[in-house]
């Protein structure tokens, strides 16, 4: 039996369901193009109960695709801080600036045109043109991948472009052609909520439970089958977290590679030991801070931290003293540094003046 064939019987199973068990979102309720597209950006790498809050603030701060277009890039990845990956949001801003410099405004209805954008893959392509303007084009994305291959049994390496192909051809075979947003929705959905990763299906709940190969041969925690990612390089960093009369130290990182034109408390591989020689801060008092960890796709930074209490306020070039109202609304902190963020908040606080209520 091919894919087509396995996939076929499971489509009014997993649409009924959907129109049972659907969660209400606020880009379900009202899926324009802008909100689709913007939640969707989002979600890549990101849980649904993570993205509401982040979704909500930027709807306000920036309602139409002209909105997003005009913002300042700073405030733009303040809005942004917390969800990572900020190539994400810059190509939001890139894509919105095609659409009203060359397109007169006009956002793309069908998935070709779509593809066109900046930051818009096959899976965001398919995702808006479906649900936005109902074209009956597949989003195939891990979750999907997962589903499908769980329940038609395909051994297929989810990491080859050629099984997702397969996958995306079969998809667009059976998907009803009136139904095409649904249906992709439904899909993501289950992976979402019943056809869980790393081997925590909830078969019991599922629709497709009586038509799943994988729950049928007790194949769950071996599919999808997933090529292993490389390694991660470990790279050492001190973090130097520089006060001064209720203020801390910020600079801004270059603008290409890792975390490019982010703020981030100045901070050096472990290998370097003459950092504070080299910023003028020799003479400056220092005591251990907390450590923290933190995982990029291709890395993983182990830092420590060292607070450092000068008795100047000359900094090297392009470096400011924040506040903690600047640190909170105004400089866009990438969350490796999170930990370290909270951390000197606390120790801002402490300085300020208190008020005549306050203990
Ligand atoms: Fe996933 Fe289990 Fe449903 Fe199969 S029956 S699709 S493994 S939740």
């Amino acid at each position: 039996m091919d894919l087509e064939e396995r996939l076929r019987p499971a489509v009014f199973p997993l649409l009924n369901w959907f129109h049972d068990n659907a969660r209400e979102l606020p880009w379900r309720s009202d899926p324009t193009p802008y909100k689709v597209w913007v939640s969707e950006i989002m979600l890549q790498q990101t849980r649904v109960a993570a993205v509401l809050g982040y979704f909500a603030r930027f709807m306000e701060a920036l309602p139409t695709v002209e909105a997003l277009a005009n913002v300042e890039e700073d405030e733009l990845l303040k809005l942004w801080q917390g969800l990572g990956y900020y190539n994400r949001a810059r190509n939001l801003q890139k894509a919105a600036r095609q659409i009203v410099q060359d397109r007169g405004g006009v956002f793309p209805d069908n998935y070709g045109e779509l593809l066109t954008l900046a930051g818009v893959g096959e899976y965001i392509a398919g995702a808006i043109a479906s649900i936005a303007f109902g074209e009956a084009v597949p989003a195939v994305d891990g979750n999907v991948l997962r589903v499908v291959t769980r329940l038609t049994g395909d051994a297929g390496d989810i990491t080859k472009p050629e099984t997702k192909a397969r996958i995306r051809s079969a998809l667009a075979a059976v998907m009803p052609q009136a139904l095409a947003g649904t249906f992709n929705q439904a899909l993501m959905e289950l992976g979402a909520l019943v056809c869980l990763p790393n081997g925590g299906p909830e078969c019991g709940r599922c629709p497709w439970q009586g038509l799943c190969a994988a729950c049928r041969d007790g194949k769950t925690a071996v599919l999808p089958v997933k090529s292993p990612k490389k390694q991660r390089k470990v790279e050492g960093r001190t973090v130097y977290l520089i006060f001064r009369e209720g203020k801390v130290v910020l600079r801004r990182r270059p603008d290409s590679g890792l975390l490019r034109g982010l703020w981030e408390f100045p901070n050096v591989p472990d290998s370097r030991e003459d950092a504070l020689n080299e910023w003028g801060l020799a003479d400056a008092a220092t005591l251990d801070g907390p450590g923290a960890r933190h995982i990029f796709t291709h890395i993983e930074w182990h830092m420590q931290s060292v607070q450092v209490f000068p008795t100047g306020d000359a900094l090297p070039e392009g470096w400011v003293w924040a506040d903690r109202a600047a640190l909170a609304e105004r400089y866009p902190i990438p969350n490796a540094f999170d930990g370290f963020r909270r951390c000197v908040e606390g120790q801002l606080r402490q300085t300020e003046p208190r008020k005549a209520w306050e203990p």
